[in-house]
Parts: C-alpha cells; sequence; structure tokens
C-alpha cells in the first residue's frame, strides 16, 4: 500500500471505484516457501492455549497446497485461483522445517509432540523419506498428522511409525464409492480404504476417521454404508460432519445445480445439516449424525458374529434404521452426547474458559 502502485495494480485486492468492483489478480503463489520467516510463535503463548497448556502439542506445517481436488474442499477453488501461478503442492526444504521446529520447541520446551497441520504428510515421497530420516534425530518427539488412504503402503506405514508418528486423520468421507466419484472426486476403493487403515493399525499407528453426512446424493442406505466401512476400519474416533457447500467450491455449484436450499444461518458443519438434500429427511441426518458411534460399534460388533447370523441381524438392523416408520426425531430429542457438549461448549467459550479454571484449581489441589 505504502509503493507508487495504484490500488488497481496491487495483486490479491478488490477494489470499489466509482461504484464499481475491480478484482485484482492473485499475487503468484511463493514457490520457494524457504524464504517465509518462522511463524511468531510470540503472538499467542502457548501456554494459554489448549494445544499447549492440556495437549502439550506444537502445531506446525511443513508444507502448502494439496495434490488432489476433492469438490468440497478450499484446495479445488484455490487450485483454480491460481491456474497460472507455479506449483501448487510446496515444501519447506526438510532442514529449514526442522530448524522451525527446533525454534518453536526451544521457545517453548514444555511440549511434547507435534502436530502436522499439512492436508497429508506423504505425498512427496522423496520429501518423505528424507524427513523420515532427519526428524527423528533431530526433534525425535511423536507426531501426528493428515492422511489420504492412497499414500499408505507398507513401506511408508513403516517409515511413519520408525520416525515417531502416533496418529493419523484419514477422510473416508463416505461409504458409498458412488457418492466419492461422482460427487467429491474421491477415486479410491473400499478396499484401498480399508487396506491402508489395517496396514496403519498394525504398524501400531492410531487412526481417526473424517466423514461427510448429506452429501449430494446422500440417503439413509448411504449412510449406513459410511458406517458399515468405518466399522470395517476400526478406527479410534470419528469425525462427522454435515456437509457443508463452501462458496465457490464445485460442490456449491453441485447444490446449486440441484436447486437445494442451503441454511445460511448454520455457521459451522457440526451443529445442524446445511443442506436440504430430497434423498435424506434433516432428522435422519441428525440421527445419523448422533449414533455414528454407536452404530459403528454395533454394526461392527454384528459384523464379528458367525457369519449367517451376523448377516441376518445386520439386514434385519438395516430395516428398521431405514424404515420410514421409525422415529428419528424421538431418538434425536433424547440424546444428549459429546457433540451436543461441545456445541454448547464452542456457543459459549466463556463458559469453556471457566470449566478450565475451575478444573485447574482442582486440580492443583489433589
Ligand atoms: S485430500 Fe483433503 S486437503 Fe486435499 S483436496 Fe481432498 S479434502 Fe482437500
Amino acid at each position: 500500500m505504502g509503493s507508487s502502485l495504484r490500488i488497481r495494480e496491487i495483486p490479491n485486492v478488490w477494489v470499489k471505484e466509482g461504484g464499481r468492483i475491480y478484482r485484482n489478480p492473485p499475487r503468484p503463489l511463493i514457490q520457494d516457501l524457504n524464504t517465509l520467516p518462522y511463524p511468531d510463535y510470540e503472538l499467542f503463548n502457548y501456554e494459554d492455549l489448549e494445544e499447549g497448556a492440556v495437549h502439550k502439542i506444537l502445531i506446525t506445517q511443513a508444507s502448502r497446497g494439496c495434490s488432489y481436488s476433492c469438490t468440497y474442499c478450499c484446495n479445488s477453488l484455490l487450485r483454480s485461483l491460481y491456474k497460472e501461478g507455479g506449483k501448487f503442492l510446496r515444501h519447506y526444504s526438510v532442514d529449514r522445517f526442522l530448524d522451525e521446529v527446533e525454534f518453536g520447541l526451544k521457545r517453548y520446551p514444555f511440549l511434547k509432540e507435534v502436530r502436522f497441520s499439512d492436508d497429508t504428510i506423504t505425498q512427496d515421497k522423496g520429501w518423505f523419506g528424507e524427513f523420515t530420516g532427519k526428524y527423528k534425530n533431530r526433534i525425535g518427539l511423536p507426531y501426528s498428522g493428515n492422511e489420504r488412504v492412497e499414500n499408505i503402503d507398507k513401506e511408508t506405514a513403516a517409515a511413519l511409525k520408525e520416525s515417531g508418528c502416533i496418529s493419523l486423520d484419514l477422510g473416508i468421507e463416505s461409504g458409498s464409492r458412488f457418492i466419492r466419484e461422482t460427487y467429491m472426486n474421491r477415486r479410491m476403493s473400499n478396499d484401498k480404504i480399508v487396506e491402508a487403515f489395517r496396514m496403519l493399525n498394525s504398524s501400531g499407528i492410531n487412526t481417526n476417521s473424517f466423514n461427510i453426512l448429506g452429501m449430494v446424493g446422500e440417503t439413509p442406505q448411504t449412510v449406513l454404508e459410511t458406517v458399515k466401512l468405518n466399522a470395517a476400519v476400526r478406527p479410534s474416533v470419528t469425525f462427522n460432519a454435515y456437509f457443508y457447500p463452501f462458496c465457490g467450491t464445485k460442490a456449491r455449484e453441485l447444490v446449486k445445480e440441484r436447486g437445494y436450499r442451503v441454511d445460511a444461518d448454520v455457521k459451522d458443519f457440526f451443529s445442524r445439516p446445511v443442506v436440504d438434500l430430497d434423498t435424506i429427511s434433516a432428522a435422519q441426518l441428525v440421527f445419523f449424525h448422533k449414533y455414528f458411534y454407536l452404530l459403528m460399534k454395533l454394526y461392527g460388533f454384528l459384523e464379528r458374529r458367525p457369519k449367517n447370523a451376523g448377516e441376518k441381524m445386520m439386514k434385519t438392523l438395516d430395516a428398521v434404521l431405514t424404515s420410514r416408520y421409525f422415529p428419528y426425531f424421538l431418538f434425536n430429542f433424547f440424546h444428549f452426547g459429546k457433540d451436543d457438549m461441545i456445541a454448547i461448549l464452542r456457543k459459549y467459550p466463556g463458559l469453556y474458559v471457566r470449566i478450565r479454571k475451575v478444573y485447574r484449581s482442582v486440580r492443583g489441589k489433589i
């Protein structure tokens, strides 16, 4: 702004002049991440943050961008914005990245774990190979992150474990291959998903799954496919979000094309369904969202029964849960679980701070 450039020549800025909006082109992506300074670790005191005080985790990021294009994700939008802007997935050099982690840990030596907020850790196999060799020697703390099932094979699972990975979050998103491929642009088979979770679990790495409920094409039957796929892969934790069609994404266009109403008042994707679909009701979605974990355990239990008996019971359960006479609203009314508690605390952050204060003072006395 302080330069002699006219405001309509400054990249990344939209300007309103004379009642007209001028959309200046985006600035090219920074290709060499090593030129970036370290994050300002003084901006927030880790001792006061949940990550620091409760979990003792340093949050970091070794890359920018993602080489996939899921329809509902901001990366599909960003990629289209930067079509001419060079490489979309970029990494710090391994040494520069580890320098930054060491810098953060020097400032907050009480942190005992590292969390990668990268979209995936192992996409660039060359980078990951160098990283695993050096991370253990230089940092040596357990770490966790996000991953895609396609990137996991036996060698990668072993390298993750060997270098200190203790937990990975992986997107299943939908148990219906048709929904994944047609509406989400996620082209992996169910077998690949099962195999990746199996390899990680048997390497001793904790797995958590991400799921989206209420995507275009969703029906009670497809939600049950998601529940059953989760039951088959046995994640430690499931994160279940309602489908949220972010503006500018391909998924948003899809919703528009179909003429579905979007609830503009919903500000997050956990509290209630956002898109009014004609293939599944809001009450059904809320029910499956609230009881997802329980149903996953139940189907998992039935799957492990002797074949005929288990299959029969699962079919009966399928029929009950997808019946038009099933009282979803009654179950929804009486359920109060972890998600409701989180929703309340999110709505009233002051309450969370008070509870934490009381907890700390009590903990100090025992
Ligand atoms: S893999 Fe994850 S980060 Fe990458 S585009 Fe898909 S949802 Fe987004």
